[in-house]
């Protein structure tokens, strides 16, 4: 589903991303993981085209991010094409990033009306349904600040999906949890991962890589350093700063 090539960027002269090729197929979790700094975010942005790469490309679908194939040439797409392609990748960040004014069925039903064209009944059915597969059927009221972080990052999770996303993209989604938290968005991944939704997760929970993903990533300087299966990379990992990695989040 996603095939990415010689995939770069910088900023000025820090070279971020130098040179990445991946490859996510249907159904399939892939785990990123690698030091701060090492360009996860960058990566899953490029994704998203919410970043402009300078060289290679990002490809879902058979669609190159961001362009239109026109035979042999390329046009770089205009702001509303770019709308309704990044509709098919759904992103979960660090911070939620929920509309505070709006309440969790209005914050669920806001992309698919404004983009997909619901009408506002359709788009409430399904939120509910969104809204009790994440386990909080009955909070489809309630405002973000009255909710704990982990139910505010489930709603985000079920208002990524509401857009009936391709592919799902999570940025460190527990990071910014308390402890006892952070178990209940894992589980709603998981599960988000069995009903086969493709999905690239930035996460330092090791367990989760172990358990979800089908291949685990690990970026150190812009580069891909190790890629493989969880039970070759995270128990022997063949790079000094993998290894020296793992043993520091463990
Ligand atoms: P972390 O684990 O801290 O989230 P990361 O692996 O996600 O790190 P990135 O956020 O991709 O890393 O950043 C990689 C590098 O790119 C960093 O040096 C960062 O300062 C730089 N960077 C990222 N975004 C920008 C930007 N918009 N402008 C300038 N520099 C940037
Ligand atoms: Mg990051």
């Amino acid at each position: 589903l996603v095939r990415v090539r010689g995939l770069r960027k910088s900023f000025g002269a820090n070279v971020v991303l130098d040179g990445i090729d991946l490859d996510v197929r249907e159904g399939e979790v892939t785990v990123l993981l690698g030091p701060s700094g090492s360009g996860k975010s960058t990566l899953l942005r490029c994704v998203n085209h919410l970043e402009r790469p300078d060289a290679g490309f990002v490809e879902i679908g058979g669609d190159i991010v961001g362009y239109r194939r026109d035979g042999t040439r390329l046009h770089e797409l205009r702001s509303r094409s770019v709308t309704r392609q990044r509709a098919d990748v759904g992103m979960v960040f660090q911070q939620f990033n929920l509309f505070p004014h709006m309440t969790v069925l209005e914050n669920i039903t806001e992309a698919p009306v404004a983009v997909r064209g619901l009408s506002r009944k359709q788009a409430a059915a399904r939120a509910r349904e969104l809204v009790a597969r994440v386990g909080l059927a009955g909070r489809e009221d309630s405002y973000p600040r009255q909710m704990s972080g982990g139910q505010q990052q489930r709603v985000a999770i079920a208002r990524a999906l509401a857009m009936e996303p391709r592919l799902l993209l999570f940025d460190e989604p527990t990071s910014a949890l308390d402890p006892e938290l952070v178990g209940e968005v894992l589980a709603v991944m998981q599960d988000l991962a069995l009903s086969g939704m493709t999905m690239i997760v930035v996460t330092h929970e090791i367990g989760f890589a172990r358990k979800v993903a089908d291949t685990v990533v690990f970026l150190d300087g812009g580069r891909i350093i190790e890629s493989g299966a969880p039970e070759d990379v995270l128990t022997d990992p063949r790079h000094e700063r993998a290894r020296s990695f793992l043993a520091a989040v463990l």
